[in-house]
């Protein structure tokens, strides 16, 4: 999954870019949901919310370091749901 940083300014942009609906504001700053962020596998090849975001502030998250398998049996979890 990936995560979001403090370095978010809140700008909105990512969050109706997500096709899992992972993303929330949160707090202070924008989250990702980790159960539901499938890197965008299933989806598309490149994590949609890092191509958009003005500040670069969406990493890997190093503690929900997936492989591409888990990955998509996340998405396929979300999408039977
Ligand atoms: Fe959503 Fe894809 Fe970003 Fe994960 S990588 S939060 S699934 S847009
Ligand atoms: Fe924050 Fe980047 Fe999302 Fe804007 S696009 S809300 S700066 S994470």
């Amino acid at each position: 999954a990936l995560m979001i940083t403090d370095e978010c300014i809140n700008c909105d942009v990512c969050e109706p870019e997500c096709p899992n609906g992972a993303i929330s504001p949160g707090e202070e700053i924008y989250v990702i949901d980790p159960n539901l962020c499938t890197e965008c596998v299933g989806h598309f090849d490149e994590p949609q919310c890092q191509q958009v975001c003005p500040v670069d502030c969406i990493p890997l998250d190093p503690e929900r370091s997936e492989t591409h398998d888990q990955l998509m049996h996340k998405y396929r979890l979300i999408t039977a749901a």
